[in-house]
């Protein structure tokens, strides 16, 4: 499951040109009971079958053992009790040379061979899969794209949604016209300052509406938009700011082009 997600496209091709190299491998195979079992029932009875500690900790030798002495390595176990996945960490897991990433199946894993092994427990949402192999797909591709040369250039992961800090202007490319859809006017002047200033408003419009958390973590965006003279006095104004400006009932069409061409114009 893991190797075909991320034989596929960017991740593909990163590990093709030798820039990142995953590696699966199955822990069935590195089981010693005669029937390669890896899961057993829980002691102190309930449902399911907990995964054993010898096929798990046999795999991590097996892995660990290989990594050549001096270079950094962090264990990571999939797990809806770890603390929720994100950006920063992300980028915190990018600088490690090395992630050995363990996936749990059936109701968990025996607890000893994680107290031994793993370093951090990280869940990708609160809710429960099957297995930790999609969210263990998740953390490498979002680890993947901020290691240098995934991707063409290093603007594709800081100019864009949550990396930025706040979520991401809409994008447009051709046809010019869509169903009857325009492109909006502004993005076909050239002007490149008021480009920018449209970008800006539609990214910190649609973070208001729909993330006004980030906001209040990024005042500097809605500082950016404000008249020079007005900056640092609204820099650290509350959520209330948030609050009233919410745009519309259909976010999509809304957020943006209102009163875009006219904000620019006032700057
Ligand atoms: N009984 C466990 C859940 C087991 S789900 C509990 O209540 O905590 C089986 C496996 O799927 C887990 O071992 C984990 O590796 C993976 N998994 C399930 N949900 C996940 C999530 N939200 N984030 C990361 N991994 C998850």
């Amino acid at each position: 499951m893991v190797s075909g997600v991320l034989s596929e496209s960017i991740i593909g091709r990163a590990q093709t040109a030798g820039v990142i190299g995953v590696e699966c491998h199955n822990i069935r195979d590195f089981s010693t009971d005669k029937h390669r079992k890896t899961d057993d029932t829980p002691y102190g009875g309930g449902m399911g079958m907990v995964m054993t500690c010898q096929p798990i900790y046999d795999c991590y030798r097996h892995v660990r053992d290989r990594i050549p002495e001096g270079e950094s390595v962090r264990v990571v176990y999939m797990s809806p009790k770890g603390a929720l996945f994100n950006h920063t960490t992300a980028l915190r897991l990018s600088e490690y040379d090395n992630l050995i990433i363990l996936c749990g199946h059936y109701e968990g894993v025996d607890q000893r061979v994680l107290d031994e092994i793993v370093d951090e427990d990280i869940s990708i949402g609160d809710y429960v899969l099957t297995g930790g192999e999609i969210p263990a797909c998740i953390v490498v591709d979002a680890v993947s794209r901020l290691i240098p040369g995934v991707l063409p250039d290093e603007i594709c992961y800081t100019d864009e949604s949550v990396a930025s800090g706040i979520l991401e202007y809409p994008q447009y490319t051709k046809p010019r016209v869509f169903l009857g859809r325009e492109v909006p006017e502004v993005l076909l002047s050239g002007d490149h300052k008021k480009i920018e200033r449209y970008r800006l408003e539609c990214a910190v419009n649609l973070t208001r509406e729909r993330r006004p958390d980030l906001l209040l973590l990024h005042p500097e965006y809605e500082e950016a938009l404000l008249p020079k003279k007005k900056r640092s006095k609204r820099a650290h104004k509350d959520s209330s700011q948030c609050e009233n400006t919410s745009l519309s009932a259909e976010p999509q069409q809304t957020v943006c082009n209102t009163d875009a061409q006219g904000d620019v114009e006032a700057e």
